[in-house]
């Protein structure tokens, strides 16, 4: 950001006019946007040190029914117990003891820690012994990123000049004021089409950067508005029909998330995601986006550091459970 600043406003090395200047900050919104930060929080080392191997190719798909279908689909067969809160993994003679807050305990050979990495800098797990020097650390140094999200649906698609376009615009660009660059800077068509005829028409948004403080000060309905005035200016002399659903989301407030996805924070180093995954003892493993070096922040990174989790788990189960042949 220091160079940023540099560049635009110090030694003005670049003139700008205003709108080109309000483009060039929805660039850097964009930017704290990907990585769920404020520039300046953001190493400028290593900001995108997951590229250094090729991200996946394709076309970029939309989960207009959410995420909780593909949850369900990978939870199917699988027991899982709901609202239940951990708050110690101690490792005991030849496994792990995992208490929840419930006062239950259960015994396992190994464990699986998923928490978010916000939970794990807030210390809301007690590892005995404490976790080793080296996770602590990556612990501290990566960044736990937010971005929020707002969802608006409306009986009529206002939108539809922008429908008819060949090929059909999906999401378009809202270029703020620069001091307001996350708020709304991309707006998503989120209408479900599948089932024919939709009964209501969604658009999406995010909130990001320093844009967050002003989301934070606000009701759910105050956020609404703001964005109801954004679509206002963005399609003058179209009437804009009442929402007939929103949602609004608060990770950063929710206990037990606190954040949206991880980042390079300054003073970070791309080993600090492999010391994030890296198992303790043979006994408790690491899975989730914030241990995934080369995809983090996704739900791809996220489910392809459980498996890669679970096969070190079997494997070293394997290995404990045939130990006894081997030493024949
Ligand atoms: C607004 C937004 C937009 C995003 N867009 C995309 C996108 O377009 N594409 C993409 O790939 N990714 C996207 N992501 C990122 C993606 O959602 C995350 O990277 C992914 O969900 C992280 O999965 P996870 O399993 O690591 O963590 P989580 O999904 O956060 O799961 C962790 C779980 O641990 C539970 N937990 C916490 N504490 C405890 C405890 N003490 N005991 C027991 N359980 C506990 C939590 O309740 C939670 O269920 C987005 C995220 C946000 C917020």
């Amino acid at each position: 950001m220091e160079s940023q600043r540099e560049f635009l406003d110090e030694k003005a090395l670049v003139q700008m006019n205003p709108l080109e200047k309000r483009i060039f900050y929805w660039h850097i919104a964009n930017s704290e946007y990907a990585c769920g930060a404020p520039l300046e929080k953001v190493s400028a080392s290593y900001w995108d040190q997951n590229e250094a191997i090729g991200q996946f190719d394709g076309r970029h798909s939309l989960l207009v029914d959410g995420a909780q279908k593909v949850v369900e689909a990978i939870a199917e067969d699988t027991t899982i117990l709901l609202n239940k809160k951990v708050h110690k993994v101690k490792l005991i003679h030849r496994g792990v003891r995992v208490s929840l807050n419930d006062g239950t305990e259960l015994e396992a050979d190994k464990v699986l820690v998923t928490v978010p990495l916000a939970m794990l800098k807030k210390g809301n797990i007690q590892f005995e012994p404490p976790l080793p020097k080296r996770k602590a650390d990556a612990i501290k140094r990566l960044g736990a990123g937010r971005i929020e999200k707002i969802a608006v649906a409306f009986p009529r698609c206002f939108w539809k000049d922008l429908k008819q376009k060949n090929p059909p615009v999906d999401y378009f660009a809202h270029v703020g004021p620069v001091e307001q660059r996350g708020l709304f800077h991309t707006i998503y068509d989120f209408t479900n089409r599948q089932d024919g005829s939709p009964k209501s028409f969604v658009l999406m948004s995010y909130v990001c950067g320093k844009s967050l403080e002003i989301f934070d000060k606000k009701t759910d309905d105050q956020v609404i508005k703001m964005f109801i005035e954004t679509l206002r200016k963005l399609f003058p002399g179209k009437h804009i029909p009442k929402p007939v659903g929103q949602m609004v989301s608060r990770w950063g407030k929710d206990e037990d998330i606190g954040m949206s996805y991880s980042y390079m924070a300054v003073g970070s180093k791309p080993e600090d995601y492999d010391s994030m995954a890296a198992p303790v003892s043979d006994r408790i493993y690491f899975a989730g986006e914030a241990t995934h070096r080369f995809f983090p922040q996704t739900m791809h990174g996220s489910y392809l550091s459980g498996i890669r989790a679970t096969t070190w788990m079997l494997d070293d189960y394997l290995v404990d459970h045939t130990r006894s042949f081997s030493t024949l």
